[in-house]
C-alpha cells in the first residue's frame, strides 16, 4: 500500500532531466519542471515536499492526443448519425461540397443551416416543388449532411418506406412515430399521394400531424405545386396539405432538368465516339 501511494509521488526521470536552482526535476528537452512544491500545509499532510506536474512537452503530448480523441468521436458520432439518418447511402454525396453550382436556390440551403438554430426556435419548414430532376432532394441532402456533420440529429426518408415500416412495425405505429418526431430536423423526399389508399392516407395524416405537434420543423420535396395542394382532390387530401402549408414554406425549384441535362451530355460524349 505505502509502496502504491509513494509511486503516486514519485516522478520518472529521464537520463538528459537535470535538478534546477530551485531543486526540482526540469526536463532535458523542454527545460520547464517535472516537480512542482506543495504549498507548505499540504507537504506536511503528504510527507513530502513536492508532486509531479508536466513539463510543457508532456502537455502538449496529452493535449495532441486529446484532440485526436475528440476528432475521432466527432467522427463517430457524425458516422451514426449518417447511418441512421438516411435510407440509402447515395445521399451521403448530397453535400455542399460535391455541389455542381447549378442549382440556383442552393443559397437558400447554405443559409438554412448557418440559421439553423433560427429555423429551428421559429419552426421553419421548406416545401421544395418542382418538376424532376431539378435537384431538390439533393437540396435537401445537403441541408441533411451539413447539420448532421455538426452532431445535430436528421432523418431523411419518404412515404414509401415510412407507410413499409409501419406495416412491419413491431415497436407499435405510435412509437415508430414518437421516434421520427423527436429528430430535430425530418425530411421526406418525394412526397406525393395521388395513388393513397385510405389506410396510407390516414397514416401519413399521423406522420405530418404528430409532427406537426411536435413543433419541430419538417421539410419535403414533391413535384406537386403549391396550387396542386391548395386545391385537394377531397377531405382526406385537404387536412395533410393543409398541415404541410402551414408547417413549410415553398420554395420553387425552376432550374433545368439536371438529369436530362446529364443524360444530353452522356449521349453527346457517345455520338462523339462513335463518329
Ligand atoms: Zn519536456
Amino acid at each position: 500500500m505505502t509502496n502504491d501511494f509513494e509511486k503516486v509521488f514519485d516522478t520518472a526521470a529521464e537520463p538528459q532531466d537535470y535538478t534546477g536552482e530551485d531543486g526540482l526535476l526540469y526536463c532535458g528537452s523542454c527545460r520547464t519542471p517535472k516537480e512542482a512544491y506543495f504549498p507548505a500545509d499540504k507537504a506536511a499532510l503528504f510527507g513530502r515536499d513536492r508532486h509531479p506536474a508536466e513539463c510543457d512537452c508532456q502537455r502538449a503530448k496529452r493535449l495532441e492526443r486529446e484532440a485526436a480523441e475528440q476528432r475521432r468521436k466527432h467522427l463517430d458520432t457524425v458516422e451514426d448519425l449518417k447511418r441512421r439518418g438516411f435510407t440509402d447511402s447515395k445521399m451521403r454525396e448530397w453535400t455542399f461540397a460535391n455541389d455542381n453550382g447549378k442549382c440556383p436556390q442552393m443559397g437558400m440551403a447554405h443559409s438554412y443551416v448557418e440559421r439553423w438554430e433560427q429555423m429551428k426556435e421559429g419552426n421553419h419548414g421548406l416545401l421544395l416543388w418542382g418538376k424532376v430532376g431539378t435537384g431538390k432532394s439533393y437540396f435537401a441532402g445537403c441541408i441533411a449532411n451539413a447539420l448532421m456533420e455538426q452532431e445535430i440529429p436528421v432523418r431523411m426518408t419518404n412515404f414509401a418506406l415510412i407507410l413499409n415500416d409501419l406495416a412491419a412495425s413491431f415497436e407499435g405505429r405510435n412509437e415508430y412515430i414518437d421516434r421520427l418526431c423527436r429528430y430535430p430536423l425530418l425530411i421526406i423526399d418525394d412526397f406525393g399521394m395521388e395513388r393513397g389508399t385510405e389506410y396510407g392516407l390516414e397514416q401519413v395524416y399521423n406522420v405530418i400531424d404528430s409532427r406537426y405537434r411536435s413543433g419541430k420543423p419538417l421539410i419535403v420535396t414533391t413535384n406537386h405545386t403549391p396550387d396542386m395542394l391548395e386545391n385537394p382532390q377531397d377531405t382526406a387530401h385537404a387536412r395533410i396539405y393543409d398541415r404541410l402549408i402551414e408547417m413549410c414554406s415553398p420554395v420553387c425549384f425552376t432550374a433545368k432538368n439536371f438529369r436530362k441535362e446529364a443524360a444530353k451530355a452522356k449521349l453527346d460524349r457517345l455520338k462523339e465516339l462513335l463518329k
